[in-house]
């Protein structure tokens, strides 16, 4: 009944390349509302946790309130994708939604930055051309994670149920797809 209806997707905007994400989200015909404290979450169907810098995000959310009403957010069921920071935000020492270790500046303080196209699972149409910034990998998962893509053999594009992570940056690519299975994704709002 609600599946025409505009979704809204939040992003966390308390530090970092929101705006990237933001226009995305518009281009695919959904609503973006940048979230910086924990009423900005109500009526939300998706979740994006955009990337910057962790420790800083850290403080951010921890100053705000944000960490239980996000954790209560995604443990409903709304669907949520993290960017870089975003994805060491959910793993296992920060949020605690993700059954993951993720290494930070795991790719090498040298190769701060680097792009490389990457094949990612259920991503149709060809590799996603994929920024790395001080980029994170997953370093230990549970079996609950799905690893969607890797490179030289580090995941760093994961989905776990209504959660999906990614080490690079589409959204700095122009590249909308995993976007759109965010947005595909059901949240429990739509369902109910
Ligand atoms: N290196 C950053 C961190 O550890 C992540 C970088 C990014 O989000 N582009 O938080």
């Amino acid at each position: 009944m609600t599946s025409t209806a505009r979704k809204v997707v939040g992003i966390l905007a308390l530090q970092g390349d929101f705006e990237a994400h933001a226009k995305i989200v518009r281009s695919l015909g959904a609503e973006a509302c940048e979230v910086r404290v924990p009423a900005d979450l109500e009526g939300l169907d998706a979740l994006i946790i955009p990337g910057g810098e962790s420790t800083v995000m850290t403080l951010g959310i921890a100053r705000e309130g944000l960490e239980e009403p996000l954790r209560a957010l995604v443990r409903a069921g709304t669907p949520v994708l993290g960017t870089c920071a975003g994805m060491i935000m959910l793993d296992r020492e920060h949020l605690g939604l993700l059954d993951v270790t993720t290494r930070r500046n795991a790719f090498g303080r040298q190769v701060r930055s680097f792009e490389a196209d990457i094949d990612v699972a259920g991503v149709e149409g060809g590799p996603m051309h994929a920024v790395f910034i001080r980029a994170p990998w997953v370093a230990d998962h549970g079996p609950a994670v799905e690893i969607l893509g890797a490179v030289e053999d580090h995941a760093v594009a994961i989905r776990q149920g209504n959660m999906l992570a990614v080490s690079f940056h589409p959204e700095l690519a122009g590249d909308g797809r995993l976007h759109e299975m965010l947005l595909a994704m059901n949240g429990r709002r739509r369902a109910g």
